[in-house]
């Protein structure tokens, strides 16, 4: 396992990493999910993320009993929490149990700590952008939260590079401490924000990527080329947005064309599209998920791929990607 520098701060976290969305508290039994984290500390994986939205709360319960009954050493891996939500989603919650307010991210944060049996939390996020809350009341939020301990890096996720920027120039301002990452999409069918639209931020802010659904929900593994599996993901009611959005015959022909590559290459299909997202150096760390244990152990080899990425396997990924992102002018 590689280690990377979370963006220009010197923490060095895994390049793969593991989460629990739709999983954890929710898809699968405990001992699956106590047997998945094992797996994957076992590989090396240093960082587990986390939201208080997963599973209303489950998923962090789950994890954090986990953690106690496996009594890893607290300075051996990097845990994550986001808020913005709210556990109920945005919809159910109350006003005030939402957003990047001082209230609901201070709350959340103390919440996510009871829930994952930890005293810190070393990397906390905005799960999304709040239009409502002026961005000095959630920096100066986050700027408090790690003065006084409970987290130790802020980040952002699904922010636009303009919203990034605009945060650190009010830490800068005000003397405080900016995001040190962010948590976008990434993979091979979805690529603009972290191959266009923060290309600049790289560079001036050295802001870190802690990139999601790597394998696009497992579009990415062919799992649904010939129709949706009765145990996967996006059989599920409460995503069939996420499959109307995913399954779709533009994306299956290309994930078909990428199959015979990979093959033609000696490996499997996820194996290779993870390792494409590890080839972009401005991924910090790719956030794995699965269902079971097979299919993290399958993925954990990603790393042995990167080699076989060629410049030339790499033009032919590209010709069959065909969504390469627009760069800004300048
Ligand atoms: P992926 O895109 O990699 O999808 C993972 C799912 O794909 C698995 O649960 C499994 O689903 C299927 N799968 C994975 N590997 C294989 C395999 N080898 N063979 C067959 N099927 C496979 O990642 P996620 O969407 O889970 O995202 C990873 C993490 O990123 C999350 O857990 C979370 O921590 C974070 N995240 C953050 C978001 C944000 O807004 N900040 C949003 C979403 C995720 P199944 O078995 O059910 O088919």
């Amino acid at each position: 396992m590689e280690y990377r520098n979370l963006g220009k701060s010197g923490l060095k976290v895994s390049e793969m990493s593991f989460g629990s969305w739709i999983t954890f508290g929710n898809q699968i039994e405990s001992n699956t999910s106590r047997e998945l984290m094992v797996t994957a500390y076992e590989a090396g994986v240093n960082f587990f993320d986390n939201a208080e939205v997963y599973a209303e709360g489950r998923s962090e319960e789950v994890m954090g009993k986990i953690l106690k009954e496996l009594g890893w050493r607290r300075d051996s891996y990097i845990l994550s929490s986001k808020a913005y939500f709210g556990i109920w989603g945005l919809k159910d919650s109350k006003p005030t149990q939402k957003g990047n307010t001082r209230k609901h991210l201070t709350e959340a944060c103390h919440q996510a700590l009871k829930r994952l049996q930890v005293e810190y939390l070393d990397l906390f996020f905005c799960h999304r952008p709040d239009k409502e809350t002026p961005i000095e009341e959630t920096v100066r939020t986050m700027n408090t939260l790690i003065e006084q301990g409970k987290i130790f890096y802020w980040g952002t996720s699904e922010w636009s590079a303009q919203e990034i920027m605009e945060a650190h120039m009010v830490a800068k301002e005000l003397g405080l401490i900016g995001p040190t990452m962010e948590q976008p999409q990434y993979n091979m069918l979805w690529r603009e924000k972290v191959e266009a639209e923060y290309s600049q931020i790289y560079k001036t802010v050295g802001l870190g990527t802690t990139v999601w659904s790597p394998l696009a929900s497992g579009i990415l593994t062919g799992k649904y080329n010939e129709g949706i599996p009765e145990d996967a993901r996006l059989n599920r009611e409460e995503l069939s947005w996420l499959k109307d959005r995913s399954v779709r015959e533009e994306n299956l022909k290309k994930v078909k064309q990428l199959g015979s590559l990979a093959k033609e290459l000696g490996t499997s299909l996820p194996q290779m599209a993870l390792a494409w997202c590890l080839k972009n150096p401005h991924v910090s760390t790719v956030i794995l998920g699965a269902s079971k244990v097979y299919q993290l152990e399958e993925n954990l080899k990603a790393d042995g791929v990167k080699a076989l990425l060629t410049e030339e396997v790499m033009t032919r990924i590209e010709s069959i990607l065909d969504n390469k992102p627009e760069m800004p002018p300048f």
